[in-house]
């Protein structure tokens, strides 16, 4: 039987974190779409390929193969783990500018209905809960003051990069929002009948337990 749950939200709403709880507890299977959209950011970078030269993007988009093993987690980008790679700061100031390209999401909006397929899934990211997946059996979108969000962000990369500044992340989240909120493709926006949750001042595990207990509802119909 195949079961989405489709969650939306900006960055450091707590999307990643509490998507994986869930499918830990329900041994459903976690997407973390943003990862693809930093995969092409990444092959970019890594191929010197302007960010403004669109029609160059779009003719290499055959060339970019983005895998995810789901399991343990990791990301791959022409077979090269990339999973630590993808969360750097040069690939974060880029990725917003990149996913508005609209070959670029038909091609990952189609990978992502490919993985989905006849699964029990919870897949985060921006756009699922009204362009992926506006049918998903559970739709939800998840919010939280800037500060927080930027402040959680920051302490997830820390563990990686000692050096980075919280102003930085912040500034980079601002931009970001701003970026996925006006897209005129896939922009991040909350569906007419998504259940918002505002995570500011609630306790992650709890947020992920209200929401596996709207999913168990769902479930037994
Ligand atoms: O979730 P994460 O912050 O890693 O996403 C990185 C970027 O990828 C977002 O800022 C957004 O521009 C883009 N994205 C998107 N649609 C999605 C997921 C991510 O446009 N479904």
């Amino acid at each position: 039987m195949s079961f989405l749950v489709a969650i939306d939200g900006p960055a450091g709403s707590g999307k990643g974190t509490i998507a994986q709880i869930i499918a830990d507890k329900l041994n459903f299977i976690k997407i973390d779409t943003g990862a693809m959209y930093r995969c092409v950011a990444l092959y970019l970078l890594e191929n010197n390929i302007e960010i403004n030269n669109i029609q160059k993007i779009i003719s290499k988009l055959d060339e970019i193969n983005i895998k995810i093993d789901e399991s343990k987690e990791l990301v791959y980008l022409n077979n090269e783990n990339v999973t630590d790679k993808i969360r750097q700061p040069n690939v974060s100031k880029i990725v917003s500018q990149v996913s508005s390209i609209k070959e670029v999401r038909l091609k990952l909006i189609d990978l992502q209905r490919k993985i989905a397929s006849d699964k029990k899934v919870v897949m985060e990211g921006r756009d699922i809960t009204t362009v992926v997946f506006p049918n998903a059996n559970v739709k939800i979108y998840l919010d939280a003051k800037l500060e927080i969000r930027a402040e959680r962000r920051y302490l997830e990369v820390l563990e990686k990069n000692k050096d980075i500044k919280y102003e930085d992340v912040l500034n980079n989240i601002i931009i970001r929002d701003k970026n996925d909120k006006e897209k005129e493709f896939g922009a991040l926006k909350v569906a007419d009948d998504a259940i918002v949750i505002d995570t500011t001042y609630l306790n992650i595990e709890e947020v992920a337990d209200k929401i596996i207990n709207i999913i168990k509802m769902k479930m037994k119909g």
